[in-house]
């Protein structure tokens, strides 16, 4: 980015080590979403869309594991690409689950996403999961993809999912409604492995999480406890003390699943169900060009709802799968809830399709005009 011009404002906040999805907690606490300051703005990467949502930067990076691009996206009004696992290189960037993580950017439009794209993707020597394939000009191609006899996929599992709220459901409908005016045609499909997505992501992003933070060993690498009484109490009070309670429950669970006797019961058998999500996609693509989903069931949570474990994984039930398959994905926001908080629309698409997905996005965004509304405290920054 600094070749092409660009000058780097700052770092943001997010979720301790990218676990979460409401940047609540993170090491400094939490993030004001700037459509209302009294919610979070979603995550793992919070302060980079409330920092674009609040106009104090044009766009930023964000890394998406499980959703941590497109649902602060989502929750901020902004439009975020997460492109096909391997399209941008994650050099520099502390690995989570390393067979899900990928980069991409966030912005208030398709087109400007585009530019950023222009700039970070390609292959990279120093990510060894990058790939060497050539890099679409996404900024020439956003006019390239016909609206016109698209075939967008509508899985019938992902709109009878129970927590999907009412408003969420009603503006996601209201903009596949638009599509179709443009030219597109609403296609129902099966995704048959929507119940599976929630626990094969967290066992695997928690297996692979438990092995990559171990070299937080606090002799190597990472925070070192005080005054350690032995070697066994500087590994016990390092961990202990250095990691917030998120993580350490996906260390456990992580290491848990890895452990002899466990590993083909749990691990395995996760790796077994993701490569049956990915088939699902895939068959998916032979009828459909892009599959049309919310980014997520609810717009932004209150700051503080101290939502469970469990009903917070649940809120990434349309993120997830995309990861397990690699595939891209992209976030626009499509209108507001009762309550005046964005909701967003996400397309997934086949891989390596991150032209396709924002020229889509940046026609609609010709028709509509979502993406150019900014909250109250953004008016402030222009
Ligand atoms: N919310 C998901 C998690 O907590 C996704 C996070 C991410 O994409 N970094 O793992």
């Amino acid at each position: 980015t600094k070749a092409a011009g660009l000058v780097t404002l700052g770092k943001v906040n997010m979720d301790e080590f990218a676990m979460g999805s409401t940047s609540e907690s993170s090491y400094v606490g939490a993030t004001s979403n700037p459509w209302a300051l009294d919610h979070v703005p979603g995550g793992s990467s919070g302060g980079s869309a409330a920092a674009v949502a609040a106009d104090l930067a044009p766009f930023a990076t964000g890394t998406d594991t499980g959703g941590s691009i497109r649902q602060p996206a989502s929750f901020c009004g902004l439009t975020g690409l997460k492109p096909t696992y391997g399209r941008v290189s994650r050099f520099g960037i502390i690995a989570y689950a390393s067979s899900l993580d990928q980069a991409g950017p966030m912005a208030r439009s398709a087109e400007d996403c585009a530019y950023l794209m222009n700039v970070i993707a390609g292959h990279d020597a120093k990510d060894s999961t990058s790939v060497k394939k050539e890099v679409d000009d996404y900024v020439a191609n956003l006019n390239n993809t016909s609206v016109k006899g698209l075939r967008i996929g509508i899985p019938k599992q992902y709109f009878n999912v129970a927590g999907l709220d009412a408003d969420v459901k009603a503006r996601v409908e209201e903009s596949l409604k638009k599509l179709e005016e443009m030219g597109a045609t609403l296609v129902e499909i099966d995704l048959n492995m929507t119940e599976a997505y929630v626990p094969t992501y967290y066992l695997i992003a928690p297996a692979e999480a438990s092995s990559n933070l171990s070299r937080y060993d606090g002799v190597r690498y990472g925070y070192r406890c005080e005054n350690p009484a032995d070697l066994m109490d500087l590994y016990k009070r390092s961990r202990s003390e250095g990691f917030g309670p998120e993580v350490q429950r996906r260390i456990l669970i992580g290491t848990y699943a890895l452990s002899a006797g466990y590993y083909d019961a749990y691990y395995v058998k996760a790796q077994k169900v993701r490569r049956l999500i990915q088939q699902d996609f895939l068959k998916a693509f032979e009828n459909v060009d892009v599959i049309a989903a919310p980014a997520a069931p609810t717009t932004a949570y209150k700051i503080g709802a101290n939502l469970s474990p469990t009903e917070m994984y649940l809120g990434d039930i349309y993120t997830l799968a995309v990861n397990l398959a690699g595939l891209p994905a992209i976030n626009a926001p499509v209108g507001f809830d009762k309550d005046s908080l964005p909701v967003g629309l996400q397309l997934i698409g086949n891989y390596w399709s991150e032209s396709q997905l924002l020229s889509i996005v940046h026609q609609y965004q010709q028709n509509t005009d979502f993406h150019t509304q900014r909250a109250a405290i953004a008016e402030e920054n222009v």
